[in-house]
């Protein structure tokens, strides 16, 4: 339960984190919370050599609302966007763990390390969200719906930070986040999210995120596809849930089998698309 030996650098700028990245090569690993890598480095899954702490690097944190959308800065601690305006963005990082581990982890870490477990992933890839990466080779964009590749494996290059999760702020949607665990504090054992535009009673758009059902966060297409256009009635809510489960292949754990799992989604779905129509 010991990490392996390694050396430590805190910089005060994302440049110099980015040369700090270069220089260590494949064994450099940026440290923001350190709630899922030291874990990680203490059972020695992940064993690098040179931790760069994001920690004192300036205007990483905080949430700011531009014309169309959100900005969080990579370091945003759950807790600072489980309390500001930030509807199911906000909903879901206050259903993380518990307040020790919402004080530290972060937005930016939670992306990067791509656990399907975890709450953030699944609701910025329904919200259509994108990261701001910056490198050695200059600024680029990534679409959640591009960025997570496999299980703890995503598109951001060992050369990249984060430094900003940008989310379109959907006016007139109405959300929900259904997140079973088998005690309050636990990761997820399946969450689901959702948004819903109404008009006149009927479903304009909708987009539903699953956590925990394979090896990424995943959108329930067909879920969306079933009430896009439709009355949004408990009936009509239900029929679609049903298919909350197409596709997936949850991983089978000591607290559930694929199965169960696969039931739980659908339930949650439901709720979830309850909660978002008002219904
Ligand atoms: C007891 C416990 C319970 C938890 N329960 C939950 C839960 O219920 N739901 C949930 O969602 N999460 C849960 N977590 C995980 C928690 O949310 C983590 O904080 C989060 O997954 C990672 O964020 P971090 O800031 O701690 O990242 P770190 O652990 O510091 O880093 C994680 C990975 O991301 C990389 N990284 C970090 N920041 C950046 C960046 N800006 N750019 C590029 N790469 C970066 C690191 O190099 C590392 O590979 C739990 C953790 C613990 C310890």
């Amino acid at each position: 339960m010991i990490a392996a030996g390694f050396d430590y650098a805190a910089p005060d700028s994302v440049d110099e984190a980015i040369r700090l990245l270069v220089e260590g090569g494949e064994d450099a690993k940026l440290l923001a919370g350190g709630h899922s890598l030291i874990p990680l480095m203490k059972v020695r899954l992940a064993a690098p050599t040179l931790l760069v702490d994001l920690r004192r690097v300036p205007g990483l944190r905080g949430v700011s609302s531009e014309d169309s959308e959100l900005r969080i800065g990579a370091m945003t601690a759950h807790a600072e966007l489980a309390d500001a305006k930030a509807g199911l963005l906000a909903t879901a990082a206050g259903q993380i763990a518990d307040q020790q581990v919402r004080n530290r982890g972060t937005i930016g870490g939670s992306l990067a390390h791509a656990d399907p477990a975890s709450d953030l992933p699944a609701v910025v890839l329904a919200a259509e969200g994108r990261v701001a990466l910056k490198g050695a080779g200059g600024e680029r964009e990534v679409a959640a719906a591009d960025l997570f590749e496999d299980y703890l494996t995503t598109a951001v290059r060992a050369d990249e930070v984060i430094t900003e999760v940008r989310v379109p702020k959907l006016p007139g949607y109405g959300f929900g986040y259904e997140k079973f665990a088998r005690r309050s504090e636990d990761w997820a054992m399946v969450g689901v999210c959702a948004l819903v535009k109404a008009t006149d009673g009927t479903c304009e758009d909708v987009r539903v995120g699953l956590t925990h059902m394979g090896s990424t966060p995943l959108r329930a297409g067909a879920v969306e596809e079933a009430l896009r256009g439709q009355p949004l009635d408990a009936g009509r809510i239900g029929e679609a849930a049903e298919q909350a489960a197409e596709g997936t292949s949850p991983p089978g754990d000591l607290n559930a089998t694929p199965e169960y799992k696969q039931h739980l989604a659908r339930v949650l779905c439901r709720r979830a698309l309850g909660a978002a129509a008002g219904v």
